[in-house]
């Protein structure tokens, strides 16, 4: 059997599928410009994935095989590999993304496509309802998903002997049409200019797992707080495969042995799963409501305040800082930013989608935009439109000290802590650096709920 294999959202050799594979291979990772062309040149997740892929052709190459690394479109690229040689069929762990099923369609047409399920615990079609239909609530969804969890989705594949097919595998293999042009193995070499990641970015996801089991125990109470860091890290690694589900589930279950309660952890990781099923069921939903057909209000004011931390509400500027400045956001304050978004400015939730799309280390498709339609209550969520977050009531509970807030917006690091969670203090507070809150919530809030109920 000769195969290619094709590595995706599995940028690591432990655990990984392709590697129990036998026969003759060729390893390849593709930088594709039709997600690329999307993003500008300093975009830091595409440091971080070549840095990733460089990684994984180092540890290949540790058991004497490679990577063939290429850019340009799939289709170009498997016509000219299969141009120059013969192979039997491509293997990849299954991408459920609706531009990555379109294109590995695409291919299937090229040659045979074995695909391999890696990238959550389950197959989205593997947990549905008794008629055959999916869930569209999540605790049905997760009480499911711990009934018909087995041994075998949380069991390591294990990597067997393969024999390496001859390739140039020093270049990285520019193709356009049927055009091979040789390059340096280098980011300017696909347009993009290296860029300074954080420490959490560039640490080994093995090494976040030793730290954060001293936390796992105080993980249910620690986890909403955003400057205590009570979370694993672990979002990126999981999106791009460099560490397996199936590892950190393994890891789990040892803490299990330990007597610690890992359920709420467990919990968050079967929401990747539950929103890859929902929009592999539902690809509509990427940019249509479920329920309620209310579109926002397009406001280029507001809009432009919100993306450049000028809204003069401190928790939502302070996480868009944090966004900004290194990628990142902590989940509970982009619960706060996205329901300020759809709620108190009654902006398209699409837009706010949109902008974390851009800015998101750990961007993926199916939770940014499911996380999105929940906050604006137009998802397949029962407890839908009412639920408005306060977001000085969340400071005050989450950053009472102000400790998160004013580590992204300095120039309230003399404002005493008690004005970040008290709205009409802020609105008395008179400063040049920071604007007054674009809108008062609690008429934002009832003008929303107003919305809502005149269209449901
Ligand atoms: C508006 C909004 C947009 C979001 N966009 C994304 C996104 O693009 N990519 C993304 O991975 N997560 C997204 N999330 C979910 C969540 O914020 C991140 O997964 C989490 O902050 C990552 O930090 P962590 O790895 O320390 O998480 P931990 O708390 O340590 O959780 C462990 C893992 O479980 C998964 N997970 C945890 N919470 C969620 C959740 N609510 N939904 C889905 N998976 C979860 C993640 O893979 C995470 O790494 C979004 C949430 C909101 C409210």
């Amino acid at each position: 059997m000769r195969r290619i294999l094709w590595f995706r959202r599995d940028l690591r050799v432990e655990d990984n599928p392709l590697l129990s594979l036998e026969g003759n291979i060729l390893p390849i990772f593709i930088f594709d410009p039709n997600i690329l062309e999307k993003l500008k040149p300093d975009d830091r997740r595409v440091t971080f994935i070549f840095s990733a892929v460089m990684n994984l052709k180092s540890e290949l190459q540790k058991s004497g095989r490679d990577l063939a690394i290429f850019h340009g479109k799939p289709t170009e690229i498997f016509r000219w590999i299969l141009a120059h040689d013969n192979y039997d069929e491509v293997c990849a762990s299954g991408d459920y993304d609706l531009y990555a099923m379109e294109r590995d369609r695409d291919v299937s047409h090229l040659l045979p496509f074995h695909s391999l399920n890696d990238t959550y615990i389950f197959h989205p079609d593997d947990v549905l309802k008794n008629d055959g239909t999916p869930y569209l609530v999540f605790t049905p969804f997760y009480n499911r998903t711990k009934i018909i969890f087995r041994s075998e989705h949380s069991a390591a594949y294990s990597n067997v002997p393969q024999n390496l097919i001859d390739f140039e595998y020093d270049d990285l293999h520019h193709i356009e049409g049927e055009t091979l042009t040789r390059l340096s193995l280098s980011l300017p070499s696909i347009g993009f200019e290296a860029q300074l990641l954080t420490a959490c970015q560039t640490m080994n996801p093995y090494d976040k797992l030793a730290i954060f089991a001293s936390k796992l125990e105080h993980y249910p109470h620690n986890r909403d707080f955003m400057a205590m860091e009570g979370t694993s890290g672990l979002s990126t690694d999981l999106r791009f495969g460099k560490i397996s589900v199936r590892a950190v589930l393994r890891w789990l279950i040892e803490q299990k042995q330990r007597g610690i309660d890992t359920e709420p952890f467990f919990r968050q990781l079967i929401f990747r799963d539950f929103y890859a099923m929902l929009l592999y069921h539902f690809p509509h939903l990427s940019t249509q409501n479920f329920r309620y057909h209310f579109k926002g209000v397009e406001n280029n004011e507001y809009f432009k305040a919100f993306c450049t931390a000028r809204t003069g509400v401190p928790i939502v500027d302070a996480g868009v800082r944090e966004l900004l400045e290194t990628g990142e956001m902590h989940n509970r304050v982009r619960m706060i930013c996205a329901s300020f978004f759809t709620k108190n400015l009654l902006l398209p939730w699409q837009w706010g989608e949109k902008f974390f799309a851009q800015h998101l280390m750990d961007y993926d498709e199916a939770s940014n935009i499911l996380s999105w339609q929940w906050s604006a209550g137009t998802g397949v969520d029962p407890q839908p439109y009412f639920r408005i977050f306060n977001p000085y009531t969340q400071t005050g509970k989450f950053d009472k000290e102000g400790t998160y807030i004013k580590q992204y917006l300095p120039e309230l690091s003399d404002l005493p802590a008690k004005f970040l969670g008290d709205e009409s203090l802020l609105f008395q507070y008179s400063s040049e650096e920071y604007p007054k809150p674009i809108v008062d919530h609690k008429t934002s809030a009832q003008k929303a709920l107003k919305y809502f109920k005149n269209i449901r």
